[in-house]
């Protein structure tokens, strides 16, 4: 559908087309009508889909409509699990509202609040926030929310998965009765469903799967090797297989910074992000990928999560996820604008259970391949070990990998053509144990 057809305002309209789309996506063309009737709504959407176009256009639109924000006065919240997805949807609010004259703002932590609050003083028709720094600021009458019309929650799956929760019912005490709901989460866990509950309004429910879904698809290797030599393997897969570049996920901050200076070591170009960086230093890391200075980009799941990259080609599993869902939206992040995508998995013998829970969630078995001269000496179990019950836990959450994926579009398994590749024999299914989540606990990555 043609952005001229949506109802959109002309300034809104001709960024649009400046930004070089010519056709709204599924989401856009769902979503912005019903946004701009001044319904609520509830989408499953992921990164990938342009759901943050589907909510900045038309909520710019109602906004320039309206009287202009007053001092310290927020009229559209949108709140976001991380900085980074706050700071990309600031970003989407500035590109399309360039020729409306409406104010916006970004705030979140890891940085000064001072210079935000100075910012605040003149009111913000946006305000785009992670949770806590949006509570500091209110406690520091740095904010108002009496003239409030629109709140949008993105990612709200993750902001749950984060222990945002308490967070985000202090901002819901806060603010008017009376205003327009948008919610957006990729999985629809009961946990999101209780919340839109008490939050929509006979909301206009969406779907939509993502674009690589449709578009691209994802071919997804298993590499089975010994957890010593992972590095090894990545070195190795680097260089025989020439990738340009690779997004890389750890496990830990501290794993992601010893793999970046074993890279580095061997002379390839590569950078970190995760939740101990500071935002500067995440900001440089991210942009250098984008520009191409840096071949391997090493990230936790937090800090990775709604980085829009395009035409990433790799995506690496340098440790499975905890939580199986995670690894949907790890992959999500290559094989997108039409091109097709590869996201390979290096598991060893200490991740069988994760790997099976993964394979439990996407409905289907992948077959193992192990590369000559790092065969593993510890094979990875076809079963799930046995479970020890975990005192405590932040990550793995039960409902996590009940719920439905709106994932990306897989291709079944094809041993590489590669000689030196061999496939893995495959072994029986598992049952999965799952390990209670904490509730309530705020995770940084
Ligand atoms: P999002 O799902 O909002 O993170 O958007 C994913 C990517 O799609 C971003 O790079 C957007 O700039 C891009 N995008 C959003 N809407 C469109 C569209 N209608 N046509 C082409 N690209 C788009």
């Amino acid at each position: 559908m043609s952005f001229n057809d949506l109802g959109l305002d002309a300034a809104l309209v001709r960024a649009v087309q400046e930004k070089g789309y010519t056709q709204a996506s599924p989401i856009q063309a769902q979503a912005i009508p019903a946004i701009l009737k001044g319904s609520d709504l509830m989408a499953a959407a992921q990164t990938g889909t342009g759901k943050t176009a589907g909510f900045t256009l038309p909520l710019l639109h109602r906004l320039n409509l309206g009287k202009p924000v007053c001092s310290n006065r927020v009229r559209a919240l949108v709140l976001t699990p991380t900085r980074e997805l706050a700071a990309q949807v600031h970003d989407s609010v500035q590109t399309y509202g360039q020729h409306l004259r409406l104010h916006s703002a970004v705030v979140f932590g890891g940085v000064k609040i001072n210079p935000q609050m100075m910012r605040l003083r003149r009111g913000a028709d946006i305000l785009v926030a992670t949770p806590g720094r949006l509570l500091d600021l209110y406690e520091q009458n740095a904010i108002q929310f009496n003239d409030l019309e629109i709140l949008v929650l993105d990612e709200a799956d993750r902001m749950l998965d984060m222990g945002f929760i308490t967070d985000i019912r202090k901002i819901l005490a806060l603010l008017p009765k009376q205003r327009q709901n948008l919610l957006f989460s990729a999985t629809f866990s009961e946990e999101i469903r209780s919340l839109a509950k008490g939050l929509l309004k006979s909301p206009v429910e969406i779907n939509v799967s993502p674009k690589n879904s449709t578009a691209t698809a994802v071919e997804q290797i298993i590499y089975e090797v010994d957890k010593a030599k992972k590095t090894s393997l990545l070195a190795h897969l680097i260089k025989e297989q020439q990738w340009e570049q690779a997004l890389v996920f750890s496990k830990t901050k501290h794993g992601a910074d010893r793999l970046v200076r074993q890279l580095t070591s061997i002379g390839v170009v590569a950078a970190v992000i995760h939740g101990n960086k500071s935002q500067n230093q995440r900001t440089e890391a991210l942009a250098g990928f984008k520009q191409g200075k840096v071949q391997i980009l090493v990230a936790t799941d937090i800090a990775a999560r709604g980085i829009d990259i395009d035409q990433l080609p790799q995506v690496v599993n340098f440790d499975l996820p905890q939580v199986a869902e995670d690894y949907v939206h790890r992959i999500g992040r290559t094989g997108r604008a039409g091109a097709k995508g590869q996201a390979i998995s290096l598991v060893c013998a200490d991740e069988a259970k994760q790997l099976i829970d993964i394979e439990k969630l996407i409905k289907r078995k992948f077959q193992r391949q192990q590369v000559d001269g790092f065969e593993p000496e510890h094979n990875v179990p076809h079963t799930a070990p046995k479970q020890k019950p975990a005192p405590h836990n932040h990550s793995a959450s039960p409902k996590a990998n009940k719920s439905k994926v709106a994932g990306a579009k897989v291709l079944p398994i094809k041993p590489k053509a590669s000689k030196n590749i061999k496939a893995a024999e495959p072994g029986n299914r598992a049952k999965s144990n799952r390990r209670p989540r904490s509730s309530g606990q705020r995770k940084t990555a």
